[in-house]
């Protein structure tokens, strides 16, 4: 028997109920090998990131604040989990608290990015105490481990590389064996640096958690349980008639997260193709239906899956000498991006201009225009949205331009894309 991969994301813990409900579903599948990736609870990394913040510029009243917050929050789920107002079965999580308020004491003397990962990543410990405590509490048996133990990264703050050969090692040789005894609780987004101190894998890096685990388990498959049904071909919010997808590639998974959706973390399916690992997404409200399935040689519908980016920015840079925008002035441009670590999400050329879609990350941009500035002439148009649509039909581009302005549009065969006002 091979071990199974669970991931449980922010929603998916955001209350008590919600809590008990992921227990139960974790209770209807202890019969096979278990290992359960947790994030923390609710917009609780939200929160943690505004503490340390706070912390870090030495906004002592405002620390306070939200660490308070972020406390009540905890508490109130943890006395909607205790059977008896008298239980002390949480009081290990006070300890920890108390360990995190320490640190919120001292004076910063490292680069903030360090103080980062050593705040927010309280979040995913202070969630998976709970889940285990809970479960331990009601006849689930459970062993709660230390993701950092076994995801191995380098020193890069926020935004861990994983060292994936240690990594597989560790995990192989010593969680594999406990996972093959009992449930394994552990955290999603965190790992730790030769130096034993924490790092994290980057904003809703929990899946990304999720697929290192599996792969180094060489497990079965994975499941990633959310609050919708599975990967839908649009965003239901947008989109009212938006359908699941009951099959998916790993290769269309891949693209779509390229392209900026968000059900699934860009960097998870990879390894899991790489040990063809199948992944499921499923509906934690509704844990008997279906969902979706990501795999090889699956038989996919052929029907348009539509993702939208927003809050884009479209630049059009053109020579101030009349000169061409060939490949010395590409090169030029390319390297002022790749200087500013900016990502570019569509681009067109013609002779006298060139025009970017990138995201508006705010002072990052800014910085980025004011250099473009000095060799180049700069429009930009913002806010715009940056829409795809794989396996495109006229009717689903009719539908999206209706009462829009459309700026630019790219085609190929099987991809459209356009960014529009
Ligand atoms: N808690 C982390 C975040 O919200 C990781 C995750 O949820 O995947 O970014
Ligand atoms: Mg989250």
């Amino acid at each position: 028997m091979n071990v199974k991969v669970f991931k449980f994301g922010g929603a998916s813990v955001k209350d008590a109920a919600a809590v008990a409900n992921v227990a139960h579903i974790i209770q209807m599948h202890k019969s096979s090998q278990l290992l359960v990736v947790v994030s923390a609870m609710g917009k609780t990394t939200n929160a943690l990131e505004r503490l340390a913040r706070a912390y870090y510029d030495q906004q002592p009243d405002q620390k306070n604040a939200i660490y308070a917050e972020i406390k009540l929050f905890h508490d109130e789920i943890i006395s909607g989990l205790l059977k008896t107002k008298d239980s002390h079965a949480y009081d290990d999580i006070e300890n920890l608290f108390i360990e995190l308020e320490c640190l919120l004491e001292s004076e910063p003397d490292e680069a903030f990015d360090y103080y980062y990962d050593q705040i927010v990543s309280y979040g995913e410990i202070f969630s998976t105490r709970i889940v285990s405590t809970y479960m331990n509490e009601n006849g689930i048996n459970n062993r709660w481990m230390d993701a950092r133990t076994f995801i191995s990264t380098d020193d890069t703050f926020r935004e861990g590389r994983v060292n994936w050969e240690h990594t597989s090692l560790l995990i192989e040789k010593k969680l594999k064996p406990i996972v093959q005894k009992q449930v394994v609780v552990t955290q999603g987004f965190i790992g730790q640096n030769n130096d034993k101190q924490t790092t994290t894998l980057g904003r809703e890096g929990s899946d990304y958690s999720a697929a290192i685990f599996a792969y180094g388990l060489k497990a079965e498959s994975v499941t990633i349980w959310k609050d919708v049904a599975g990967v839908m071909n649009a965003d239901p919010k947008k989109f009212k008639d938006a359908l699941k997808l009951d099959e998916l590639t790993y290769t269309h998974a891949i693209e779509m997260a390229y392209y900026g959706a968000t059900v699934i973390h860009p960097k998870t399916i990879q390894p899991l193709q790489s040990r063809h690992i199948p992944l499921f997404v499923k509906s934690f409200v509704d844990p008997g239906a279906q969902g979706t399935i990501v795999s090889d040689g699956v038989r996919e519908k052929r029907i348009p899956v539509i993702i939208v980016k927003s809050n884009q920015v479209l630049l059009s840079v053109s020579s101030k000498d009349f000169s061409f925008i060939v490949e010395d002035n590409l090169s030029r441009i390319f390297s002022i991006f790749a200087e500013h670590k900016v990502r570019v999400n569509l681009m067109q050329n013609s002779a006298i201009s060139f025009s970017i879609c990138i995201d508006d990350a705010g002072d990052k941009i800014e910085m980025l225009k004011s250099e473009l500035a000095i060799h180049y002439q700069l429009k930009s148009n913002e806010p715009v949205e940056l829409i795809t649509i794989n396996n495109y039909d006229e009717q689903t581009l009719a539908q999206i331009k209706l009462n829009r302005e459309v700026l630019l549009e790219q085609k190929t065969r099987a991809t459209a894309q356009m960014i529009l006002k």
